[in-house]
């Protein structure tokens, strides 16, 4: 434990409202629950079910289990002040305490707009949170939703790309959702504004069978600099994915959990190790998955059945891959 401890690495994909620790949804819900907002549209019922079901350990039997979980925590984060709330207890979760979880944490999260908050301010708010730890330790990626229509995504891009230029650390865009919602070729002409005001692009990629390899293809023409779980990428998106070098950000407990990988043994991890290929280890959402960061780090160290046996070098290398693939394109040094 001592050595993940030390180790430097950096979280580089973790969802804002899948990482928000349980105790604090819980004191929301009471907050909810004695005082609910006039216009909220979801029952008091729905609130407790939701957190009674993140409370017992959510029952994934598949991937779309999981999107289930998401709507009591977005009643419950629907005001600026609740919002903040949700962001620095995530960013203590991460960066505070006698050894925190990562050197480095890019932050990602959907901005919603709610009767009490527009899209622009939801970013800002996150933002302002992400501004107590500076630049150095954070970074914000804003991510779009498979199921956003061309107006959202007009705007959220719009957004994005006004606060970077207003020299917030809003560092990169990221594609995520419902992985079989959208259409792949429409959402091109957002991504390529996006990179060309210098932001970074992460794309949740062939997260299940049900994706296509043409989208996959799709996906890959963006010219990512990094994708989310890429779990099953056929021969040839493989090949452009090792020689452009893009890092993979892996998520261990996520894919078992959500049943898109079966076992460790199988995991694609090992043919990324075996390629000396990029890859970050990240949490995705510690809540549902009840992990963090050092956890998903024992992983590698543990034996096999219960982990995937690498050597304390091999690991030390997957936490130095993670640093050099931060959008925030800061040398380590400057960052300690
Ligand atoms: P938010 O963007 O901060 O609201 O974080 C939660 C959202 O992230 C969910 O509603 C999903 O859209 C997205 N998300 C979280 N985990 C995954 C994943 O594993 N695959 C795709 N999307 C995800």
């Amino acid at each position: 434990l001592n050595f993940i401890q030390k180790l430097p690495k950096a979280e580089l994909h973790a969802h804002l409202n899948g990482s928000i620790p349980i105790s604090l949804l819980q004191e929301l819900a009471q907050e909810y629950i004695a005082s609910p907002p006039h216009t909220s549209s979801i029952s008091d019922d729905i609130i407790q079910s939701g957190l009674k079901n993140l409370l017992d350990g959510p029952s994934i039997n598949e991937i779309a289990d999981f999107f289930t979980l998401f709507p009591a925590i977005y009643a419950l984060i629907s005001t600026p002040s609740s919002l903040a709330r949700a962001t620095r207890a995530v960013l203590r979760l991460f960066l505070d305490g006698e050894y925190p979880q990562c050197d480095y944490l890019e932050l990602r999260s959907t901005p919603k707009e709610t009767s009490e908050m527009t899209r622009e301010t939801y970013l800002r708010v996150v933002l302002g949170e992400l501004a107590y730890y500076g630049k150095q330790k954070t970074g914000l990626i804003m991510s779009l939703d498979r199921k956003m229509g061309p107006e959202v995504l007009r705007e959220c891009v719009g957004i994005a790309i006004k606060l970077k230029s207003e020299g917030e650390s809003l560092v990169g865009v990221d594609l995520c959702g419902d992985p079989t919602a959208g259409d792949m070729e429409a959402l091109r002409t957002y991504f390529d504004d996006a990179r060309s005001a210098g932001l970074g692009i992460t794309l949740h990629i062939a997260e299940t069978l049900q994706n296509p390899p043409q989208e996959t293809l799709q996906l890959l023409s963006y010219s990512p600099d990094r994708l989310g779980h890429a779990t099953f990428l056929d021969e040839q998106a493989k090949n452009l994915v090792l020689k452009n070098k893009t890092c993979i950000e892996i998520c261990l407990s996520s894919n078992l959990l959500c049943k898109t990988v079966p076992t460790l043994e199988s995991h694609h991890i090992r043919y990324y190790l075996q390629h000396n290929h990029p890859i970050a280890i990240c949490t995705d959402d510690a809540l549902p998955f009840r992990t963090s960061l050092p956890g998903e780090y024992a992983l590698m160290l543990a034996q096999p059945p219960l982990g995937l046996g690498l050597s304390e070098a091999e690991v030390k290398a997957v936490g130095e891959m993670s640093m050099q693939a931060r959008f925030k394109n800061l040398p380590i040094a400057e960052t300690a």
